[in-house]
């Protein structure tokens, strides 16, 4: 380390990928993750904390060795004991881990939420980041394609208590079950083996490990033989049609909109039927604002016993930013301005009044007495108190609604 002190703090370029947040989009990002605690909370989802590093084999392991992620994306190290760790990438490999480790079956099935940060070296841009944040929701223990449905509707009133739901659509496909998927898999394979060719080096790659993931290439040299390839409809066996049957009928039953996208397949190796993600125009490329589904064998793949899951993650980064400005109400009910420093301890006295009722207000008692009043008018508040001394006595001099009004006098009074 540099014992240098007159070494600067590295610039921008050394944290590129991610961001500070200060103002508006740091109270965009809270309302997000505010609306998100309360909505959890209506469909019984449990509150769960994972942590941030986890030993590279969880997602090696679990997310799959071809995937983007896993191939290009992790931070991953030796730590000083020659472990190699890795910061999490994503919430469910390390919320599976911790299922198995700490025996959560006995809690089956089990509704899990939570939030926070999560890392993947990207090529940074609009709505991309490196370090970036995710809202995720997760049910371990349950084959019901109720708990699909469930989790959809979740999703679904989130984006709509968030006010973002109109220019946003969920996107709906099956990857059937294991039978459905392989037989899906093999025709996919005929089919992209007979225009190898024509297709990119990624895909050619995908090819032997990984062929479903040539179906989602954003490559557009890829998308004529994606788009002309097999869907999976034809290989469905009747439990798996009866599976997205009762998933879809589940949204049609809670009015929740859906658009069946056959292309339609999810990064990771380990999905099972339901796959879905929302997604918008109004973000360019990142246009996906949320997405999951079924992934049954993923506890196994971790050395757990069978396990049936699904759920989903959403970048917070990407929900904040479609936010409505008139959504974040950042303002205070009160600001006090003291005119007169000899009422400095009653302005205090209704100040903690004020704060012990509910009340979010904030104090004007610095700089020149005379110009406390304007500086108070300008912060954001549904209402102004003036306290001085208008011939010896103390005044309030209130802007704003009438209620608050009252409340003032009412605080005041009582002191
Ligand atoms: P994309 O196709 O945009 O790379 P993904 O399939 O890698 O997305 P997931 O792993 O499914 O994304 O993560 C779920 C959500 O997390 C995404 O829909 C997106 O909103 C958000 N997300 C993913 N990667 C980033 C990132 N680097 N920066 C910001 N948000 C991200
Ligand atoms: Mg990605």
């Amino acid at each position: 380390m540099s014992k240098d002190k007159s070494a600067k703090i590295p610039t921008p370029q050394a944290v590129r990928g991610t961001q500070d947040m200060l103002g508006d989009f740091a109270d965009r990002f809270a309302h997000v993750v505010d609306t998100f605690e309360r909505v959890r909370r209506l469909y019984g989802y449990k509150r769960i904390e994972v942590p941030v590093i986890e030993p590279t084999a969880v997602f090696a392991r679990s997310l799959g060795e071809t995937t983007d992620v896993v191939s290009k994306e992790m931070y991953s190290f030796d730590d000083r004991g020659g472990e190699s760790i890795t910061l999490r990438p994503e919430f469910t490999a390390g919320i599976a881990r911790a299922y198995i480790t700490n025996g959560w079956q006995q809690f089956a099935p089990l509704k899990v939420a939570t939030h926070g940060p999560l890392f993947r070296y990207e090529r940074p841009q609009k709505g991309r980041y490196r370090q970036f944040h995710q809202l995720d929701a997760e049910v371990l223990g349950s084959d019901s394609p109720l708990a699909d449905a469930e989790l959809l509707v979740f999703a679904d009133q989130l984006l709509k208590e968030l006010g973002i739901a109109e220019g946003v659509t969920l996107t709906l496909n099956t990857l059937g079950d294991a039978a459905s998927r392989d037989a899906w898999r093999a025709a996919l394979v005929e089919h992209f083996e007979a225009h190898r060719g024509e297709l990119s080096e990624d895909s050619l790659a995908r090819l032997d490990k990984n062929p479903l993931r040539i179906l989602d290439s954003k490559d557009p040299q890829d998308r004529p033989i994606a788009d002309s390839a097999p869907d999976i409809d034809a290989f469905l066996t009747a439990e798996a049609q009866d599976f997205f049957g009762a998933v879809t009928s589940g949204l049609d039953a809670a009015d929740v909109a859906w658009e069946r996208n056959a292309r339609l397949v999810r990064g990771l190796d380990y999905y099972r039927h339901t796959a879905f993600e929302f997604v918008t125009d109004r973000l360019g490329a990142q246009g996906t604002v949320l997405g999951g589904g079924r992934y049954d064998g993923l506890i196994e793949a971790l050395g757990g016993p069978p396990t049936a899951a699904v759920g989903w993650a959403a970048g917070i980064e990407r929900l904040a930013m479609l936010v409505a400005d008139d959504v974040i109400d950042c303002r205070l009910d009160f600001v006090i301005a003291v005119e007169d420093d000899g009422q400095l301890k009653l302005a205090m006295k209704t100040l903690a009044a004020l704060r012990n009722r509910g009340f979010a207000s904030e104090i004007v008692a610095s700089g020149s007495p005379r110009k406390r009043f304007d500086k108070a008018a300008k912060i954001p508040a549904r209402a102004l108190i003036a306290i001085g001394t208008r011939d010896g006595v103390s005044y309030t001099n209130m802007r704003g609604d009438s209620e608050l009004t009252i409340v003032a006098d009412q605080t005041i009074r009582a002191l």
